[in-house]
Order: C-alpha cells, then sequence, then structure tokens
C-alpha cells in the first residue's frame, strides 16, 4: 500500500496518494527539507504536536495530505457531516485558541469545524509551516545517520530526527471488494472523499450504504431532500440523541472562567468528556431510581448514555440488557412503521449496547417516517454486486439509482499507518509485520522504528484509554537505560485487536499522547540521546496488558468497525 503504482479503482478514488501534488517548491515544500521533526498530519493531532514541539525549540514540519488545516474535517464534507463531540471539551486546550473563539452550536458541522482551524492558525501560525497536499508514501529510520528518510507521493524526499505520525485513526478508507463497481453510470462518492461541490439529490434516486456515523449524518441531511433515498443497513446503529443546540457568545464569554479546569477534567473522564460513569453498579438502584438515572442520561443527551451509565454496563451482560431495553423502548416510539422499527430498533439486541460506538444524531429515525426514505436490511441478504442502473442484492432484488454514497467507513486504526510506506531499520514493511496484528509499546512508540511516535492510532485511546501504569521506554544505549513517564491514567478494559471502538474524544486524547511525546523528545534532546526503540518484550508486555483488560470486558463479543 501506499505506493503509487498501486491499481485504481477508475470510478472512485480512494487511495490518499492520488491526492499528493507539489504545490511550491520553496518553504517547508522544498525537496530535501531537513527538520529535527516531521509531523504528518494537520489535524487536531498534528497541529497540536507541531505546537509543543514548536516550543520546545524544534525545527518542526507537517506534511499533510489535504489541501488545509483540519485533519479528517478537511476530508469528511460529505452531506450533513458534523462532530459528535460536544464542544467546549472538543477543542484545543491551547489557551490562545479558546480565549478568542466562540462556536456556534455545541456540535459544530465540518464547515464551523474548518473556520476554528483557520482560528487556530491564525493565533499560533501553523500553515507557515505546512506543506499541504504532501502525502507520504516511503519512510525509513538510518540508524548510522540517527535520521528519518521520509518520501512523498510527488517524489521529494525530507530528513528528521523525529516522525510524528498524526494521520488519525481512518486514514485508510475502505470500500467492499463488490464486483461491478466501475459499471455504475451514475455519481458514486464514498463519503470520506466527498467532492466540495454540492451534489443535488432533489427529485433523484439516491442510495446510502453503511449506518456508521457517517451513513447516519449522510440520512439526517438527504432524507428531507432526497426525490427517493434507500439507506442499506448491515447493522443497526444503536444511536442515542445529540441534543443539538445554539451557543450564545454570552454564555461562552461566561463560561471562559471555568475552562481551564474543564480541560483538566476532561482528561480523568473515561471518554475525555466532562462526564463518567456513575459510581454505582445497575442493579444497586431499584428499577424506578433506574428509570430515573436513565432518563436523565437520555434527556442531558450527547454521549452520556454511553460513557455516563452504570459501571458495570460494559461488563455484565444481564446490566447491559437493562440498558439496551430503555434504549430500545425510547428509540422505536419515534418510528411510525412496525417493519421500520423491527430492522431499526429491534427488540433483541444484535450486539451488546455500547460496545460498538452508539452515534449521536438529531432526527436520524424521523427520516424513516417520510414516503421517501426507506431502510434496506441486507443483514442476511447482502450486496451481490453493482451494475450500469445501480445494485442487486444476493436474493436478485435490483434497485436502480441516480447517487450512490458508499459509507463504509475506514480501514480503521492500522490503515493510516500501513498505508504510508514505513519501513523498519530492516527494511521490513509495517504493513507486511502488521498483517496480523499491530505491536506497538503504549499505543505511541512501535519496535524497530525508532524516533518514530503515533497518536491516536492502533493501541491507543484512539478506541481504549491508558490503563493505569507508569510506562516504560526503553531508550538503546549500552547499556540499556530505562525512564519512566508518567501518562495520566484512566483504568479502562481495553478491546481486542479485531474490535475497535472510538471510545474517546481526539482532542483529549492527542494532547495526552502529544505532551508525553514532547516530553519524551525533550528528554532526549536534553540527555544528547541520538534514538529510542522501544524493546519487543515491552511491547508484547504492553499488548498482554490491553487484552487481558479487554477480555475482562464485553468488548470482545462484537466485530466492530
Ligand atoms: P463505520 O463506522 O465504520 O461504519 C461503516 C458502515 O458500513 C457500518 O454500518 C457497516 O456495517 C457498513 N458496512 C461495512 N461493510 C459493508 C458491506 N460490505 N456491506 C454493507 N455495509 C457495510 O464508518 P463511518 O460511519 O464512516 O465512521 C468511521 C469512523 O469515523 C467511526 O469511528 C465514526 O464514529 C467516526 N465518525 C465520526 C464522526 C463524528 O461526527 N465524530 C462522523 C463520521 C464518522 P456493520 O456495522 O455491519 O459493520
Amino acid at each position: 500500500m501506499g505506493d503509487p503504482g498501486e491499481m485504481t479503482n477508475p470510478k472512485l478514488k480512494t487511495k490518499l496518494w492520488e491526492y499528493g501534488n507539489r504545490r511550491r517548491t520553496d518553504g517547508p515544500y522544498v525537496d530535501n527539507l531537513e527538520v529535527d521533526a516531521l509531523v504528518v498530519g494537520g489535524g487536531f493531532g498534528g497541529v497540536f504536536c507541531f505546537y509543543s514541539l514548536r516550543k520546545a525549540g524544534l525545527k518542526t514540519v507537517i506534511y499533510e495530505a489535504g489541501t488545509d488545516l483540519g485533519g479528517t474535517w478537511r476530508w469528511n464534507c460529505y452531506p450533513g457531516a458534523m462532530v459528535d463531540s460536544e464542544v467546549p471539551e472538543y477543542q484545543l486546550s491551547i489557551e490562545e485558541t479558546w480565549k478568542t473563539y466562540n462556536w456556534p452550536s455545541n456540535y459544530p458541522t465540518y464547515k464551523e469545524l474548518r473556520d476554528y482551524f483557520d482560528h487556530c492558525d491564525n493565533v499560533l501560525d501553523i500553515k507557515s509551516n505546512t506543506a499541504f497536499e504532501s502525502v507520504v508514501t516511503g519512510a525509513q529510520f538510518d540508524a548510522e545517520e540517527g535520521r528519518w528518510h521520509v518520501k512523498t507521493a510527488d517524489g521529494r524526499t525530507a530528513k528528521a530526527k523525529y516522525l510524528v505520525i498524526a494521520a488519525g485513526f481512518a486514514a485508510k478508507r475502505y470500500v467492499p471488494n463488490w464486483p461491478g463497481i466501475d459499471k455504475f453510470k451514475g455519481i458514486l462518492h464514498h463519503s470520506s472523499f466527498w467532492p466540495d461541490e454540492e451534489i443535488d439529490v432533489k427529485n433523484k434516486k439516491c442510495a446510502i450504504i453503511g449506518t456508521g456515523a457517517s451513513g447516519v449524518q449522510i440520512t439526517q441531511a438527504w432524507g428531507p431532500v432526497a426525490g427517493e433515498l434507500k439507506v442499506f443497513q448491515r447493522t443497526p446503529n444503536l444511536t442515542v440523541p445529540m441534543r443539538l443546540r445554539p451557543l450564545t457568545a454570552e454564555e461562552q464569554w461566561a463560561g471562559k472562567k471555568w475552562y481551564k479546569e474543564l480541560f483538566h477534567l476532561r482528561e480523568s473522564c473515561f471518554g475525555g468528556f466532562l462526564y463518567t460513569f456513575s459510581e454505582k453498579n445497575t442493579f444497586e438502584d431499584s428499577p424506578e431510581e433506574r428509570e430515573r438515572f436513565f432518563e436523565k442520561l437520555w434527556s442531558d443527551g450527547g454521549f452520556r448514555y454511553w460513557l455516563g451509565n452504570y459501571k458495570d454496563y460494559l461488563f455484565d451482560p444481564k446490566a447491559n440488557r437493562a440498558v439496551y431495553d430503555f434504549w430500545q423502548k425510547k428509540q422505536c416510539e419515534r418510528l411510525k412503521d412496525q417493519r421500520d422499527r423491527d430492522i431499526l430498533t429491534p427488540v433483541e439486541p444484535p450486539h451488546p449496547w455500547g460496545v460498538k460506538r452508539p452515534c449521536l444524531e438529531y432526527r436520524y429515525l424521523e427520516q424513516f417516517n417520510r414516503p421517501n426514505v426507506d431502510v434496506v436490511n441486507i443483514k442476511n441478504n447482502p450486496i451481490a454486486e453493482f451494475n450500469e442502473t445501480g445494485i442487486k442484492l444476493q436474493d436478485g432484488t435490483q434497485y436502480d439509482f441516480d447517487i450512490i454514497c458508499i459509507a463504509t467507513g475506514f480501514d480503521v486504526v492500522t490503515g493510516g499507518m500501513t498505508a504510508m510506506g514505513l519501513q523498519n531499520i530492516n527494511g521490513k514493511t509495517l504493513e507486511d509485520e502488521w498483517k496480523q496484528a499491530a505491536v506497538t509499546y503504549l499505543g505511541t512508540t512501535v519496535p524497530g522504528y525508532p524516533n518514530m511516535f503515533h497518536l491516536y492510532g492502533p493501541q491507543g485511546p484512539t478506541r481504549e484509554l491508558f490503563p493505569l501504569c507508569e510506562p516504560k521506554l526503553y531508550i538503546q544505549q549500552t547499556p540499556p537505560v530505562m525512564i519512566t513517564i508518567y501518562i495520566p491514567s484512566i483504568t479502562v478494559p481495553y478491546p481486542k485487536s479485531d474490535c475497535h471502538v472510538v471510545l474517546s474524544n481526539g482532542p483529549t486524547s492527542v494532547e495526552i499522547q502529544g505532551r508525553w511525546i514532547t516530553d519524551a523528545i525533550k528528554h532526549m534532546e536534553n540527555k544528547g540521546i541520538k534514538y529510542i526503540n522501544p524493546t519487543d518484550s515491552a511491547s508484547k508486555e504492553w499488548k498482554k496488558k490491553i487484552n487481558d483488560l479487554s477480555d475482562k470486558s464485553l468488548f470482545p463479543t462484537t466485530k466492530s468497525t
């Protein structure tokens, strides 16, 4: 992967390197760039690491594949795209950025998030040190020289002592291998490579395949305007109401005196938000108390019903069922048709509640009450092929469309890193090494890839938070020395490697990891250390620890994104 010679789908761009383009030849775009630290990715993680490393005195540059800052919010411009993490906790805690900025609503749209990143650039000066449309397609560490050698899709090279991968957990798009996809004559896009120009769905026959967060949000946007909309669902999304509301400037100015405490608080809550699990177990409360507690979480909205619920429900199947039953009762009331209820809000849970990320919505289920919107259950009757006019299911049913949106998500978590052409010190690619499973130390470093750090990625808080521990980083010296850096810690279960649940608020996680990375680099600079490389045994220990924690929970029961 990451090889520009790789076959592409002529109908559909799915590879990042297809977007590589040499915009300029000066500044961060120069050939043979030499820097102390190269950050790959210009979203929340990249901006935070760039800011911290530059502050620590390192010459730092960002390589960003997109056309501007914003990471996922540059790519995800599909209809209705918005964040389902709440403001104020969904932003950087850097004072210059929040003290002069107010948001229009508690769940900003992708356009509002782009404005926010422009504001961050205005106050922090990031873009002048960022090379856009710069897609990394190869990188290897030269141990003799103590430098990473990095290549981009347009043929440039760069050298850096430190390589920070902040490319996000969702940098590689997933399109199932449906036969005939290139035969379809209508408009076809993946939700995450959506074009900037608007696609008019009025009087058009439209399809959405997939009901993850993207499929849910596109359904909300298209339902009221499309001529006809069919939503192809494999697994119902156990969504919860977000309680979207406008925010006034006055309330935000008044709240700012608490922001420092809020940013501190979010790091001690399970999901990096401003609430955490109840101290009670589910059946410690009477049925009436439980109902009142569920009602309160439900009406307060957001992820509270997921990450502020009873502390045992992700471990105890009986407790989990109580949470599901309340969810089912609440959601089925919103649907008029019994067939829709059976498909979208079944009485029997498709999986334990909360082990897949329940997306937030504000009028999702109501779309299916419209005469032009329909759900197609493909659980036991999958898509067999695409053809010139549309989609055929396994049982032969044909659906014709003008526009198809593929909202099947990403090769989450490892995809961003394995598609980058990273090679270990012995020349083996990360893609080969991680075919079976990812191996990391602390979800931040990888054995064999010295001085490389990753954030919001495999075995990190992207989908699991750090267990309570004092991590040990092994420094490659003779004799080996060991330093201990404390990561603010939250005890939680870890899902198994095939079970990815994006459990934690992005900005919170990347700041915890970004501070750790900056501290490690500062330590190395102060001590004159050439490189660090986590040992295999430390990485195995880490993997065992997260699997042991995961096995205590209900997470491994379900295959997730
Ligand atoms: P996703 O969560 O991975 O959902 C993919 C959807 O496609 C699922 O419904 C999946 O069904 C379905 N699917 C996969 N393969 C299929 C096939 N062969 N046939 C039919 N359906 C298939 O993808 P996403 O919605 O793009 O979201 C990706 C990540 O980004 C998630 O973590 C999400 O939470 C995050 N995201 C966040 C926001 C936000 O607002 N913060 C917005 C968008 C996305 P199954 O469930 O049966 O596998």
